[in-house]
């Protein structure tokens, strides 16, 4: 795989880089406004490298879940704005992804400028099955540039024009950023340092079995928090109330539990709401005693206490999912306590997923307390079921 890095040594001087970046924040819906640019900021490295070396840069990123079609409330003109206070110089918006005005706009570029295409996702075809349909926009936008760089390592998992189809039209390189996230997951499956640690939460447990399959054999331990652990309370039989419920995958779990012998830990204690608001009545119960009309939001006291226990002598951490509806005051402290205890870990500490990234600097936690901080969730997960990356297949050959 070649490394931007390489590309720049040849000399890009005055050539025009598509630049498939990460750009996805979230937004507050009332103002529209970016609540966290991590994202924006973990781009910076390669696109300033390429500026620096004289190269007419053209990014193209998404936002959100447009259906395919123009729609100002997914405009990229937020993010072009923000990044160009970043770097410190104007980022113009083209008004289209490739059509006439990304042309134009793209051969007036000088060298060390940038471009912003807009939103990927207003072309149907970007995330089209059809090959025909992505080929056609992977055509025009190949057009625009002499050179392919991703560093968009959020959007690897996915076999989408600006992602997969354009890398075979143009001569490619991963940024450094891509570089980056390969280096930290290759140190998470090939012999990792033990104690190995992983630390699962977030919503969905559906979307997280498929790992937890794949690393279940390979890790010492394994804590699972979140809206996720009700399923697993359930399988052992608890009663979880109105908390977070897969009926379907309560069978997985109890096999998994078996297969753990074990190794997998649950929370002991819950903090519990009538509903689901930051000014809920809450109260503290143990896990295996939720009443049936309250609801799990956060793991309590004792878990954090647990779950640190468990983390102090790990050398390798890998931590996905935030423990508890951080979003909402009342719902912080499980996230914030266990997030405090992998940042406190001697070795190798990852965090990896949108949410977990966001909660740590939401929270106001050291970002350099963790060795490596990835921006992207599902790109990590699907790398650690050991699935094959289309966007980073293609750029291996
Ligand atoms: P990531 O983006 O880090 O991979 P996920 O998207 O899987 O994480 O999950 C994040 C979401 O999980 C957060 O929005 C959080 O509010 C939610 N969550 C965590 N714990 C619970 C819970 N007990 N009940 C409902 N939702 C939860
Ligand atoms: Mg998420």
């Amino acid at each position: 795989m070649r490394a931007v890095d390489d590309l720049i040594a040849e000399g890009v001087s005055g050539r025009r880089v598509l630049l498939r970046a990460d750009l996805n924040v979230p937004l507050d819906k009332s103002t529209g406004e970016i609540t966290d640019d991590g994202r924006i900021r973990a781009s910076l490295p390669t696109l300033q490298a390429l500026r620096d070396a004289g190269a007419r840069v053209i990014v193209a990123a998404h936002l959100g879940r447009p259906k395919g079609a123009p729609d100002p409330q997914f405009s990229l003109a937020p993010v072009a704005a923000r990044l160009g206070e970043l770097l410190g110089t104007s980022v113009p918006l083209a008004g289209d992804v490739a059509g006439e005005d990304a042309r134009a706009k793209s051969e007036a570029l000088g060298d060390g400028d940038v471009l912003m295409l807009e939103n990927v996702r207003f072309e149907a075809a970007e995330t089209s099955k059809d090959d025909a349909a992505r080929g056609e926009l992977a055509d025009r936008l190949a057009a625009l540039a002499d050179v392919y760089v991703d560093d968009a390592f959020g959007a690897v998992h996915r076999k989408h024009a600006s992602v997969y189809d354009v890398a075979l039209r143009l001569p490619h390189a991963a940024g450094r950023l891509v570089a980056r996230e390969l280096e930290v997951l290759t140190r998470l499956t090939t012999d990792p340092e033990r104690p190995y640690v992983v630390v699962l939460g977030g919503s969905k447990v559906s979307d997280k079995l498929a790992v937890i399959e794949e690393l279940l054999p390979k890790v010492d331990r394994l804590l699972i928090g979140g809206g996720m652990c009700f399923t697993f309370l359930a399988a052992q039989g608890h009663g979880v109330g109105s908390s977070l419920l897969e009926a379907d995958q309560v069978d997985t779990c109890r096999r998994l539990l078996a297969e753990a012998d074990g190794r997998i830990v649950l929370p002991v204690d819950i903090v519990c709401a009538d509903r689901f608001a930051a000014d809920a009545e809450t109260s503290l119960t143990p896990a295996d005693a939720i009443p049936d009309d309250l609801m799990g939001l956060d793991v309590g006291p004792l878990t954090v206490d647990l779950f640190t226990a468990e983390l102090v002598d790990a050398r390798t951490v890998f931590w996905n999912g935030p423990m508890g509806v951080f979003e909402l005051a009342p719902f912080q402290a499980g996230t914030r306590g266990v997030a405090e205890a992998v940042g406190a870990v001697d070795g190798l500490s990852v965090v990896g997923g949108g949410d977990s990234a966001a909660a740590v600097r939401q929270l106001g936690l050291d970002e350099e307390s963790y060795g490596h901080i990835s921006t992207g969730g599902g790109a990590s997960l699907e790398y650690l079921e050991g699935r094959e990356l289309p966007g980073l297949a293609v750029l291996a050959d």
